[in-house]
C-alpha cells in the first residue's frame, strides 16, 4: 500500500518505520525544513557548536517498550542518561539542590539528532504543509486519499496517518468532514486541549558556569531553565527559559520583542543583574507544548470505507515523547498485520 504521513515528530517517524518495515511504500510530508517536532534544537548563528533545545530538554522512559527503545538509542550514542543537578528555587535566598527523581535521558548532539536519527532511509519531503484531504477515484477508478500541500503539491495515498498536535490534526480533517466517520473523529479531537509556552533561548560571553543542570522556579513567569552549556560542555552560558502557561497566555498576543523583554527582567530578579542583559537570545512559540486533555486511546483509526485513516501521537494516553512513541509504534504494528502490503 501507498501510505501518507503527515508530520515527522516522533510518533510519525516510529510510525512510518513501522509501515515501511512491513514492506509498504510510505511518504512523509512535513511542514518545517528538520525532522523531530518537539524535539526541537536551535543553532546559534555563526557558530554550529552552539546548539539549544528549545522544545522538549529530556524525556523520562516507563514503559519496558520504550526503555528497549531508549537503551537501542544509548548504544548508538545518540542520547545519554541525564544525571545532573537538578535544583529547585522557592525564593531568591532559598535553593535546593538534589538529583531528580525518575531518570531522564537528554541527547548531546541535540533532541533533533534523534530525528535525524529516525528518519535515516524514509522518504520525508520536508516544507510540505498538509492543507486539504479529500477522496478521491485514481486513474484505474479505485477510491483513494488525496493529500494538497501548501505548495500546490497533490499526493495519491491509499492510507494516511497523521500525527500532529490534535488541533493541526482537527484542521486537516475539517477538510474532508462531509464523511461520517471523519465527523466522529473530529468530535473526539476536539476534547484534546493544551498549555501553550514561551522558550526564550539566552547565550552569555563571560559568564562563570552554573552549577545547576535545571532550575525548576516557583514563579509567575518562570517555570524552569534549562542549563544548555552543561548538557554538551559549551564554552559560553547558554540557557533556555521555559515560561509559565500563565504567562503564555496573557502574553501571546503581544509583540515577540516585548515578552522576550518580559521574560528577561524576570530572569533578573531569578538568577542576577547580569541575566537581563545576553549576547544572544532568541524566542519561540510553543502554541501546543504538551497536552493537558488527552485521549484514552493508543491510536485511532477509521476504516475509511477501504481507505483507511490513523491519528497517531502524544495526545494518546499522555503528553510525552514516550506517548508518542508508544502510539506510533501501536498503530504501525496494527497496521503491519491488518493492511496487505500489495494493494
Ligand atoms: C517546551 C516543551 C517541553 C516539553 N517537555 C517534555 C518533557 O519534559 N518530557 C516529555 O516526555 N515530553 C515533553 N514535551 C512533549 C514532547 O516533546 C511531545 O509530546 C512529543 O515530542 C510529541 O511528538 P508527536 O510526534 O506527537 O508530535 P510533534 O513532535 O509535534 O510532531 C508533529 C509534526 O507534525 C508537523 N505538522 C503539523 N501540522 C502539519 C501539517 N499540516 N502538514 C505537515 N506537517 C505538519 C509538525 O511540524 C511536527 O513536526 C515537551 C514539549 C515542549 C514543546
Amino acid at each position: 500500500m501507498k501510505i501518507a504521513v503527515v508530520g515527522a515528530g516522533m510518533s510519525g517517524l516510529i510510525a512510518a518505520r513501522e509501515l515501511k518495515r512491513a514492506g509498504h511504500e510510505v511518504l512523509i510530508f512535513e511542514k518545517s525544513r528538520g525532522y523531530g517536532g518537539r524535539m526541537a534544537t536551535r543553532y546559534v548563528e555563526n557558530d554550529k557548536k552552539l546548539r539549544l533545545d528549545h522544545g522538549v530538554p529530556g524525556f523520562a522512559a516507563h514503559s519496558s517498550e520504550f526503555k528497549t527503545f531508549v537503551d537501542a538509542l544509548i548504544k548508538k550514542d545518540i542520547i545519554k542518561s541525564w544525571s545532573g543537578s537538578f535544583a529547585s528555587m522557592h525564593s531568591k535566598d532559598d535553593r535546593t539542590v538534589g538529583s531528580e527523581g525518575s531518570k531522564r535521558y537528554f541527547a548531546p548532539g541535540g533532541m533533533n539528532s534523534i530525528g535525524k536519527y529516525l528518519g535515516k532511509g524514509l522518504e520525508i519531503h520536508n516544507q510540505q504543509r498538509v492543507v486539504k484531504l479529500e477522496k478521491i477515484h485514481d486513474d484505474y477508478d479505485n477510491l483513494c486519499w488525496q493529500l494538497k500541500c501548501d505548495s500546490d503539491l497533490l499526493i495519491e495515498a491509499d492510507a494516511v496517518v497523521i500525527s500532529c498536535p490534535a488541533p493541526q490534526a482537527l484542521e486537516i480533517l475539517k477538510t474532508a468532514e462531509d464523511q461520517e466517520q471523519i465527523l466522529g473523529l473530529i468530535q473526539y479531537l476536539q476534547t484534546v486541549t493544551y498549555d501553550p509556552e514561551f522558550a526564550l533561548m539566552v547565550v552569555y560571553d563571560g559568564i562563570e558556569p552554573l552549577e545547576w543542570d535545571v532550575l525548576e522556579v516557583e514563579d509567575p513567569v518562570i517555570k524552569f531553565i534549562s542549563n544548555e552549556s552543561k548538557k554538551r560542555d559549551l564554552r559560553k552560558v547558554s540557557l533556555v527559559v521555559h515560561s509559565t502557561t500563565d504567562f503564555a497566555i496573557s502574553n501571546m498576543d503581544k509583540e515577540r520583542e516585548e515578552v522576550a523583554l518580559l521574560t528577561l527582567w524576570q530572569l533578573n530578579s531569578v538568577l542576577g543583574k547580569w541575566a537581563e542583559s545576553p549576547n544572544w537570545k532568541q524566542l519561540h512559540f510553543w502554541r501546543y507544548s504538551q497536552a493537558n486533555k488527552w485521549l484514552k486511546n493508543d491510536f485511532m483509526e477509521i476504516s475509511g470505507n477501504g481507505t483507511p485513516l490513523a491519528l497517531v501521537g502524544s495526545y494518546m494516553n499522555g503528553n510525552s515523547v514516550e506517548a508518542a512513541y508508544l502510539s506510533g509504534m501501536k498503530l504501525g504494528k496494527h497496521w503491519a498485520e491488518h493492511l496487505s502490503a500489495n494493494k
